[in-house]
């Protein structure tokens, strides 16, 4: 088996960024888990289902097929044969998407894709309940989180750059309301892993994070 380091923490706190760098610098394998949910709530958009239709949104599970490709070092999230990266990073989905991922029917499909990639070496994965969950033998283990100000300052900042509309008390409300599902839901809800690092990022940029979360893995990987 290779080295597994687990991310996870609250939406805008870095994880996805952060975890490329890494995966990066270190030749690991990215995974993102919370693009595969996404993926998961687009197909349940297109088809109209209710989000809030527990049985509905189980039953199309069983229609819907994720896995992951990988072009130039880039993770591309396939969904029955489409590649949908271009359409899961709406606000809209990432709502939908915290909603639907409550459901022990989701979650089982995607929990075993995520265990197999991560046997297959090396690999950092990202999301809410990696170092919980998924893979609660993983050697290293960082909850990355930072304030809600920052992280919807952050999220309101990447919007405006692409060029999408964006309204700063729309954002921070939905952060608020999407952290609040993600730590009450009844399945694999967000919390920090008792072994895991806590790593605050409000004051620190993105540089700062990598190296630091690196020379914790290297001295993890020295003990190990
Ligand atoms: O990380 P990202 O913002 O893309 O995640 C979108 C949503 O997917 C989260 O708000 C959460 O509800 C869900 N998710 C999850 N478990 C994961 C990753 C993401 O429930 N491991």
């Amino acid at each position: 088996m290779g080295f597994n380091i687990a991310i996870d923490g609250p939406a805008g706190a870095g994880k996805s960024t952060i975890a490329k760098r890494l995966a990066n610098e270190l030749s690991f394998l990215y995974v993102d888990t919370g693009a595969m949910y996404r993926a998961m709530a687009l197909y349940f958009l297109r088809k109209g289902i209710n989000p809030q239709d527990e049985q509905a949104v189980t039953g199309a599970c069983e229609e819907v097929d994720v896995s992951l490709d990988y072009k130039n070092g880039e993770q591309c999230v396939i969904l029955n044969g489409e590649n949908v990266n271009g359409f899961i990073r709406t606000e809209e989905v990432g709502r939908v998407t915290s909603q639907t991922s409550v459901y022990p029917g989701v979650r089982a499909k995607l929990l075993v894709l995520q265990q197999k990639l991560a046997q297959s070496g090396d690999v950092i994965m990202d999301g809410r309940d990696i170092g919980t969950c998924v893979l609660p033998g993983a050697q290293l283990k960082i909850y990355l989180t930072a304030s809600t100000a920052t992280r919807a300052k952050r999220r309101y900042e990447e919007l405006l750059k692409k060029g999408l509309p964006a309204d700063p008390d729309q954002i921070e409300a939905d952060i608020r309301e999407r952290d609040y599902r993600d730590m009450h839901r009844e399945i694999a809800p967000l919390k920090q892993a008792e072994d895991a690092l806590l790593v605050d990022t409000s004051d620190m940029d993105i540089g700062e994070v990598v190296s630091a979360i690196r020379n914790i893995y290297e001295k993890v990987k020295e003990k190990a």
